[in-house]
């Protein structure tokens, strides 16, 4: 996959070289040398993790800017549910759906339309009975990529759907062509919680091609409806959605929409990890569907949200009075398989394939063992690896030097 366009990026200025990133990168992607955090962008899954873990807000996630909409005429808004969870007192989605209008947008397209068709899609997939159980969700780019990274085993148990933001991207493209506005002067623009989402919908891992014009933050949006919902006169009746799509925005949410009591939904990412491995162990085999997502509490605490994930999911909880449980007016059968399903599995990372050469790969993870054995294995991190094992695995890939081991210096003075 090109990783030219990357999830995060580093501030070096602001870095002080903490190790604090590296220490809880689900994926080793993080290596401190020189002082400087560095992500290894073949193993980063985009998981926020770095980000939220820096004391000195040195790691940034990627997204567009704002005035990229400004390269088309006709300017569409897809945000995402998590963004109805960030305002306090919202009286209503129309309000918000209004208001990224105010702001520049022509037209809007809620995420969780797209969300109540993936919803109703794997019900009937899971009533087919033609599904590996339990199934997984696919919809946290984040947990697709750890899976296809770290538990490759697993991977036949990803239902092959693809994300509700896609669909939408996709219906509100189409919706405005059949508006007959021309295709060139359509700008898509997806208002994401996270920077996976925003990065697979770029970079599509199981699309042929990107569905999305540009990628915003939740929180830049936020800063610009502020000022503009209290001026607000006439609310338009925008909202396509019920409360269904709503609450894919936090943990659980999805499941509920799957009709099936026989259901796991597990949020952050350590919790995800300890989840995949019973599954490794066939432990969860009664268990027909689980949901996973990467943040703690599901979309609302990715860090592209600007409200604490607890109050967002409580905000969001409020309208359940207030909205229908399903609105959206699409029927999944009317659609062709295509629309829903992956164009293509993603690709399997072998990150950890230390040679082409299967005898020299034999012979590396030798020197690793020896390496590794020769280590005091505190795991401490001072030598600028996340432990032990992945420090002797960059000895031997000649990424660092075994002279950079602290405590071995320690003990040898
Ligand atoms: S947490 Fe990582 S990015 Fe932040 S200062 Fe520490 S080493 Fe640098
Ligand atoms: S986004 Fe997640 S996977 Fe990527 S470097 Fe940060 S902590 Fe590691």
């Amino acid at each position: 996959m090109d990783k030219s366009i990357h999830t995060v990026m580093l501030d070096r200025d602001k870095c002080k070289g903490c190790i604090s990133c590296m220490k809880r990168c689900p994926t080793e992607a993080i290596r401190v040398r020189g002082g400087k955090a560095r992500v290894l962008y073949d193993r980063c899954i985009g998981c926020g993790e770095c980000v939220r873990m820096c004391p000195h807000q040195a790691k940034l996630p990627i997204y567009d800017s704002f005035d990229k909409i400004f390269d088309y005429k006709y300017k569409i808004a897809v945000p995402a549910p998590s963004l109805f969870g960030q305002f306090n007192n919202l009286k209503s989605v129309d309000l918000i759906l209004t208001g990224l209008l105010e702001i520049g947008f022509d037209d809007v397209y809620e995420v969780a339309v797209g969300a109540e068709l993936i919803s109703e899609k794997t019900r009937k997939l899971l009533e087919s009975g033609k599904l590996k159980k339990p199934v997984i969700s696919s919809a946290c780019p984040a947990v697709v990529e750890l899976i296809y990274m770290r538990y490759k085993g697993l991977a036949d148990h990803v239902i092959d759907l693809v994300a509700p933001a896609e669909v939408a991207l996709k219906l509100a493209r189409e919706e405005a062509i059949q508006k007959g506005i021309p295709k060139e002067d359509i700008g898509v623009f997806f208002i994401s919680p996270c920077p996976a989402k925003g990065f697979a919908l770029k970079n599509p891992v199981t699309s042929a091609k990107a569905v999305a014009d540009g990628v915003l933050s939740i929180s830049e949006i936020y800063l610009k409806l502020l000022p503009v919902l209290p001026k607000i006169k006439e609310v338009k009746k925008l909202s396509k959605t019920g409360m269904l799509g709503l609450r894919w925005a936090a943990s659980g949410g999805e499941c509920l929409g799957i009709d099936n009591d026989k259901y796991l939904a597990a949020d952050g990412v350590e919790n995800v990890i300890n989840v995949l491995r019973e599954m490794e162990n066939d432990a969860l085999s009664y268990i027909d569907f689980v949901e996973l997502g990467a943040c703690t509490s599901g979309c609302v605490g990715g860090v592209l949200n600007v409200e604490n994930p607890f109050a967002a999911r409580a905000r969001l909880r409020s309208f359940r009075h207030r909205l229908e449980p399903m609105k959206n007016a699409l029927n999944v059968d009317e659609y062709d398989e295509e629309f829903f399903h992956w164009d293509h599995e993603p690709e399997v990372k072998d990150i950890f394939r230390l040679d082409e050469d299967f005898g020299m790969a034999l012979k590396k993870m030798r020197e690793i063992e020896e390496v590794y054995s020769s280590l005091p294995q505190l795991d401490c991190g001072q030598c600028g690896a996340p432990s032990c094992r992945a420090f002797a695995e960059d000895v031997v890939l000649g990424e660092t030097t075994i002279d950079k081991c602290q405590q071995l210096k320690n003990e040898n003075k």
